[in-house]
């Protein structure tokens, strides 16, 4: 039984509705030990006759045994598996991979055929010192000269370790003292291998050979043995296991740094790519932000970004656990409880020069680390004043301001309240835009002025309404008819009632009546029973609440404190809370939302510019654009840098690399490049974030994108570049072996 046979095979090629005859009705035994050349003048079909017997090209017609198996049923798998037990080849232009070092030639094809590390650097060496390469082991092999490459070759033929060794025209590039060496190398190899050799100098090989073959228009006419061969009994075929996972990753790192240009113009695209899309991203982001900042809420003042405004689903007050439960979400920054305040504006008066007014906020709210004038407060009795730029006289009066003792004004009866005596503490100026629209001053105070405000306010968010003999009358907050104000001289269950509105009651009489006060709001309704005990009138006001102004209380029914309080301030329904990070805030929405809390964000609730619309579609259309196009861009440029590597997958492809191997490969290679420029990118943010340098478009990314963004960029990268070696794996497999390679020759 031969290790080949073949019996009358042919193959023909088929082109362009030519058919061509490569060789025809080829019969020959081919045998272990047998040193076979094959000889014959250009285009006779002596290569595609090594092709056949390789596995590398089909055949039409005949029969091929491959150590007595019949071949006709092979399929590509089969032929693979052929290849990579049987046949070990080698070319006249040397196919090595000119990157690697020889020893990394040689090693690659044990690490493609499954061998552990630790059983190839011996194994290599050996391979290395049998063809006389030592000293080159770590060089390139694109340094060495053309015989020592073939050397390299036939070492990595010989790692292999199959039983047949094929080489078309070895030395056809190769000088005639190297040319010798190689032959001599090979008749070696030829004592226990079938080494074929394709040459058309048939005397450099002549001492060498035991059989000589003539070819001659796509027939054999000559075979002739030259020398007998001990024929062997057992032939050993190549034991090959699927390269480790180790290995691959080995080798793809190796891959994606050894050729230096590859590696940076392939780390260039990357970066390009990480940049382009956050800055367009972030661009974009900032334009809408910009324009969020022109849109404006006719209930709210205050459109801080970061707002929420929360209130229970379950319409009852705040609890103690509300609040810890709210301090626990991630993303919480301040809990304001004085909702009712935050968007209505207070003033203070010195009682004779100044008189500032603002939108009111609690000290712990204050952003700024410093004050311009004075110093930061120190008791509950100090104010804090911000002041755009622009007012005047915050500007030129600070001084005396500072000096100056303030009192709170109620901002519906302007009457001036004593009970609190406050100082400014300082000024802070800041530009006009930073603050609110339409303020130039913010009043920051203590939570006790602060409670002070909301006790008052409670009354404006609820309808109102007081029974006098059995009718019930609207109250009217803004002329103070009727309106209910707490006062302190005014005992609990009784009402002190405006003489001069006397015809309300039964015969114009209302002393010692009952009336009723009923408060209805969003959350609550009460009534209240009151007897009036007293009434007052212009003279006696004063001496009745210690109210002076006659003229801004006319009208009203005072009631106690504690009355007061049993029907306007029940507990407190509505807060707002601010988030730190305004990226994370609809995920804060939502966990407020499932923790029982209805939410109302100002940034979604602000009527915008009608542009924002046009701009949100223009930018998703462009950034959809954009992604495409650097996906395509990226796709050819890689394409073209990586049509080097073709001769690379398909030397590996011939060293017995499956597909999915070369496409692991591949993918490792260019995810590993596109992490590096990932961590670049991510590192020249940080640089920024640390003031190591200043760029404006780095700016805008560092400022705009958020890190779940980021976490988006990355996996648009690498499924980019995972893509991209699937296309290309794809494409290197959709030729044959041998056209690929020869392609490249
Ligand atoms: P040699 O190696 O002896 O120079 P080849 O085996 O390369 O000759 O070619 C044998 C014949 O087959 C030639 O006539 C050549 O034109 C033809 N041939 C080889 N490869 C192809 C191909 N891919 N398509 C069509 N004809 C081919
Ligand atoms: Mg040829």
């Amino acid at each position: 039984m031969s290790l080949i046979s073949l019996k009358n095979v042919s193959k023909f090629y088929y082109s362009k509705g030519v058919i061509a005859s490569g060789f025809s009705k080829v019969s020959l035994d081919l045998n272990d030990g047998e040193f076979v050349a094959i000889t014959g003048e250009s285009g006779s079909g002596k290569s595609t006759l090594l092709n056949v017997i390789s596995g590398l090209d089909t055949y039409e017609e005949g029969e091929m045994y491959i150590n007595g198996k019949e071949t006709s049923h092979y399929t590509e798998k089969d032929f693979e598996d052929y290849r990579r037990k049987y046949i070990g080849n080698i070319f006249q232009s040397f196919n090595l991979v000119n990157s690697y070092t020889v020893y990394q030639n040689v090693e690659l094809v044990l690490l493609l055929n499954g061998a552990k590390k630790k059983e190839i650097k011996k194994h290599v060496l050996n391979l290395i010192k049998e063809v006389g390469l030592y000293k080159f082991r770590n060089q390139k092999v694109s340094k060495l000269s053309g015989g020592q490459k073939q050397r390299v070759a036939i070492a990595r033929a010989l790692a292999k370790d199959t039983p047949i060794i094929i080489a078309d025209e070895p030395t056809g590039n190769l000088d005639s003292k190297s040319a010798n060496e190689v032959l001599k190398l090979l008749s070696e190899i030829a004592k226990d291998k079938l080494v074929i050799v394709v040459t058309h100098n048939y005397e450099q090989i002549e001492k060498y050979v035991t059989r000589k073959i003539t070819m001659h228009d796509g027939k054999i006419i000559e075979d002739k043995s030259i020398k007998e061969v001990n024929k062997k009994e057992n032939i050993k075929t190549s034991e090959y296991k699927n390269i480790t996972k180790f290995n691959k990753l080995r080798l793809g790192i190796r891959n994606a740094f050894n050729i230096k240009v590859k590696f940076l113009l392939l780390l260039f695209i990357y970066l390009f790519i990480a940049f382009a899309l956050s800055y367009e991203y972030s661009s974009y982001k900032e334009e809408k932000y910009a324009l969020n900042k022109d849109g404006y809420n006719q209930y709210f003042m205050d459109l801080d970004d970061k707002r929420i405004i929360i209130n229970k689903k379950d319409k009852t007050p705040f609890t103690e656990e509300d609040y810890k439960k709210i301090s626990k979400l991630d993303n919480i920054d301040t809990i304001e409880k004085n909702d009712a305040v935050i968007d209505a504006s207070e003033s203070i008066y010195d009682n004779k020069d100044y008189w500032i007014s603002g939108l009111t906020k609690p000290i712990n709210n204050y952003k700024y680390k410093s004050v311009d004038v004075g110093r930061m407060p120190e008791n509950s009795s100090e104010v804090l004043i911000v002041a755009s730029k622009d007012n005047y006289y915050i500007n030129n009066e600070a001084e005396k301001i500072l000096d100056s003792t303030f009192y709170v004004v109620s901002d519906q009866t302007s009457d001036i309240d004593k009970k609190f005596e406050l100082k400014i503490a300082g000024i802070k100026y800041v530009n006009y835009y930073e603050i609110t629209d339409g303020f130039d001053t913010v009043l920051y105070f203590s939570d006790e002025i602060i409670d002070y405000y909301v006790f008052g306010k409670n009354q404006l968010y609820s309808d109102t309404k007081v029974k006098i003999n059995d009718i019930y009358y609207k109250n009217e907050q803004y002329n103070n008819l009727l309106k209910i104000e707490a006062n302190k001289n005014v005992p609990d269950g009784k009402a002190y009632f405006p003489e001069d509105y006397s015809y309300y009651c039964k015969n114009s009489r209302c002393k010692n009546k009952k009336i009723s006060v009923k408060v209805d709001n969003m959350y609550f309704n009460d009534e209240l029973e009151l007897t009036i005990n007293k009434t007052y009138n212009k003279r006696n006001l004063t001496r009745l609440t210690g109210l002076k102004n006659y003229y801004n209380n006319e009208g009203k029914i005072f009631i106690s404190i504690n009355d007061y309080n049993r029907l306007y301030n029940k507990g407190i329904y509505q807060i707002t809370v601010r988030v730190k990070d305004f990226q994370k805030i609809n995920e804060t929405d939502k966990q407020l939302q499932k923790n029982g809390f209805n939410t109302f964000k100002i940034s979604d609730n602000l009527i915008l510019p009608d542009n924002i619309y046009v701009l949100n579609i223009v930018k998703t259309i462009v950034i959809i654009i954009l992604v495409a196009i650097l996906f395509v861009i990226t796709y050819f440029v890689t394409k073209v840098i990586l049509k080097s590597r073709n001769t690379y997958f398909s030397t590996i492809r011939m060293l017995g690399s499956t597909k999915k191997v070369c496409k692991n490969l591949l993918s490792i290679e260019l995810i590993i490049i596109s992490n590096i420029a990932y961590i670049l990118f991510l590192a020249s943010l940080l640089m920024y974030r640390f003031n190591i340098y200043k760029f404006k478009p780095i700016k805008i990314i560092s400022t705009y994108i958020s890190n779940k963004e980021l976490i988006i960029i990355y996996v648009i990268i690498s499924l980019m570049s995972y893509f991209i070696s699937l296309k290309f794996a794809r494409n290197i497999f959709k030729k044959s072996a041998i056209s690929t390679m020869k392609e490249d020759i």
